[in-house]
């Protein structure tokens, strides 16, 4: 493991545990309990996942490399490092953009993405909580994907060194000036933005797709922000009971539809 990934590590860790004791101070919805409890089982499922990302983000480092033999992707425009760096992040994350909005549109994977969105209590630990399926499929996907852009194992790391703060940062419930969030939106898929596409309502839960950046949503017609969020409902319908809130419960659930 290099110093990079490290780097990358440390910055998950303290950006997750700095907005998670923010919450406590300045939280959006109010009144919120049990949020250790709560933490816990997001970080269970979130563990479990582990299992599969760090062989499979083995696997890719050297798929990519053995990849580079016979197919360079952007490479072949000859652009300077900078801005082919740039170009292969922007690839990433709209992929990202697009891989989400199939999580939403095609039955069989929203079965599993909706382990994500039935939180009724969405924080900053929502942004590691997803059923291990759904990582298996993003992990496989993400193979042919990465080589037919042409990505390096270090733009992976960068990728995801620049992703992880924005979506730890959009789950969080910390409450922000909306002069501050309108203007981050400019860039960034912000806390409101994500907001909405936690939404009990499905016209509202199938918008702001976006990772990293916001710009996609603009781009492709998925942009959405609501009014009176304070009073929105968020996670699913009938799905917030304390019985469908355990890590058995929420790991069994996609297989029961
Ligand atoms: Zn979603
Ligand atoms: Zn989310």
């Amino acid at each position: 493991m290099d110093t990079i990934q490290v780097l990358s590590y440390i910055t998950t860790a303290a950006g997750g545990l700095f907005l998670w004791f923010l919450e406590g101070f300045i939280p959006f919805f109010s009144g919120r309990k049990s949020r250790g409890t709560h933490a816990g089982l997001n970080l269970s499922i979130a563990g479990l996942n582990l299992v599969i990302l760090l062989p499979s983000g083995i696997m890719m480092a050297f798929a990519l490399e053995q990849s580079k033999t016979i197919w360079s992707g952007v490479n072949i425009l000859g652009l300077p490092l900078f801005l082919e760096t740039m170009l292969v992040i922007l690839l990433i994350d709209l992929w990202m953009y697009f891989w989400h909005r199939i999580n939403h549109e095609v039955d069989f994977f929203w079965r599993f993405h909706s382990v994500h969105h039935s939180d009724p209590s969405m924080d900053v630990t929502t942004a590691w909580r997803f059923h291990y399926v759904e990582i298996v499929l993003s992990e496989l996907l993400r193979f042919p994907v990465f080589i037919l852009i042409g990505a390096g194992i270090e733009d992976l790391i960068l990728y995801s060194m620049l992703m992880t703060p924005v979506i730890e940062f959009h789950h969080s419930n910390v409450s922000i000036p909306s002069s501050v969030d309108r203007l981050l939106r400019i860039i960034i898929p912000t806390p409101l933005m994500h907001r909405v596409h936690h939404s009990v309502t499905r016209s509202e839960h199938d918008a702001n797709y976006g990772s990293m950046l916001s710009f996609w949503d603009r781009l492709f017609g998925s942009f959405l922000l609501k009014k009176d969020i304070k009073n929105m409902t968020i996670g699913l319908d009938n799905e917030s009971a304390p019985e469908q809130q355990r890590l058995f419960a929420l790991l069994a659930r996609p297989f029961q539809q």
